[in-house]
């Protein structure tokens, strides 16, 4: 009986755990002329010649030069190959490390980078970068899992520009193969090729910090479709939630409203000779959070979606500002107080419940049901 089980696995395991490479633009959010090329330990090849020790790449109007011990250019396009390892860096630039296939060229004078990466080391790098704060290895394979089915859905996300991801929060955050958490790597190898599916499709895997206790329904969130598994669900039992064990849970922020005056202009909420008198929430999402918001000026009362309202607020005054939209509005005399639970967006699986539930005994399949109901875990 067992030996039929292993074989139906082993039947079903091939298609999804080919180790696919996935194209990422490098630093794309630095304008950037020329890079360091650093070999780890030899293997690293410019067409066929091995490339020794250090080089560079600059780009010189509208061609490319490498230099160092091995010389190329001019060139349109370089193209780098490398089994080990290669550190990029250059002047404010990080210094990374990297993998895989290197493609080099200019795109509106600047230098472009494209990192052709086996999905799996892509997602150690990922989870490295997204999981950082958690500590139980199920909750890590969790995450690896999201991740995985986040990167399938995405694919597209660039393809008009001649990549799938960019390296920065826009896609999901990359910073290379050069400091990847041993959790991150086991729990991206224990889940090898694994996806969380909903009638066989992959899911949109949406995830965030801390829900604050009731994860929300993703319609009240964004104008997106609505997906049956994105859904509003309770995080362990009320007041005691699974994420209760993050650190900053709750949080308090007093917003004067000469700085939500300021604000509120900026983001065109307001007209610039109108003041903000006064804030509540005039409508709530399933989970509790704020769905809607007004913003009392001397004439009138302006309506702001909560969403919109986290990210005018995140985007000018930082993201520890205003955490989430689950707060409740205490009025003081030139003040609002918001008085909040929970980090981020609340859609899907919530981080911190994830690390919770694992302490607590469950296993990934478990959390991933947990906050993805209906949907279940399969090979792509
Ligand atoms: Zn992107
Ligand atoms: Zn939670």
């Amino acid at each position: 009986m067992k030996f039929f089980a292993l074989l139906l696995l082993l039947a079903a395991a091939p298609a999804g755990a080919r180790d696919r490479p996935v194209d990422i633009r490098l630093f794309s959010l630095h304008r950037i002329s020329s890079v360091n090329l650093e070999a780890d330990n030899g293997g690293v090849f410019c067409g066929d010649r091995l490339l020794k020790g250090h080089a560079r790449i600059t780009a010189k109007g509208a061609s490319l030069f490498l230099d160092g011990a091995l010389k190329a250019g001019p060139a349109k396009t370089l193209k780098i190959y490398s089994h080990g390892g290669l550190w990029l860096s250059g002047p404010g630039l990080p210094r990374r490390r990297y993998t895989g296939d290197l493609v080099f060229s200019i795109a509106k004078n600047r230098l472009k980078i494209i990192n052709s990466v086996p999905l799996e080391a892509y997602i150690a790098g990922v989870v490295t970068g997204e999981a950082g704060d958690l500590s139980h290895p199920e909750a890590y394979k969790a995450q690896a899992v999201a991740a995985r089915t986040y990167i399938v859905k995405h694919l597209k996300n660039h393809l008009g520009e001649g990549y799938n991801l960019c390296d920065s929060t826009h896609c999901q955050l990359y910073s290379g193969l050069g400091a990847i958490s041993p959790k991150a790597r086991d729990a991206s190898a224990a889940t090898r090729g694994e996806f969380l599916l909903y009638k066989g499709q992959p899911a949109s895997t949406f995830y965030h910090s801390i829900c604050g206790g009731r994860t929300e329904d993703m319609t009240y969130v964004w104008p997106y479709e609505h997906k049956p598994y994105l859904i509003s669900v309770r995080d362990g039992l009320p007041g005691k939630p699974y994420c209760s064990i993050a650190p900053r849970f709750g949080w308090k922020t007093k917003l004067y409203y000469t700085g939500l005056t300021r604000l509120a202009r900026q983001a065109g909420w307001i007209l610039p000779d109108e003041q903000a008198g006064g804030l509540r929430i005039s409508a709530w999402g399933p989970s509790g959070r704020a769905h809607q918001l007004e913003i009392y000026t001397q004439r009138r009362r302006v309506k702001v979606s909560a969403t919109d309202f986290y990210h005018g607020i995140g985007r000018r005054a930082g993201w520890q500002a205003v955490r989430s939209s689950f707060f409740k509005i205490l009025s003081g005399k030139d003040y609002v107080m918001l008085d909040g639970v929970g980090n981020g967006h609340g859609v899907g699986m919530c981080q911190w419940g994830a690390e919770g539930m694992a302490r607590k005994g469950f296993k990934y399949r478990d959390i991933l049901r947990h906050y993805y109901p209906g949907t279940e875990l399969g090979y792509d």
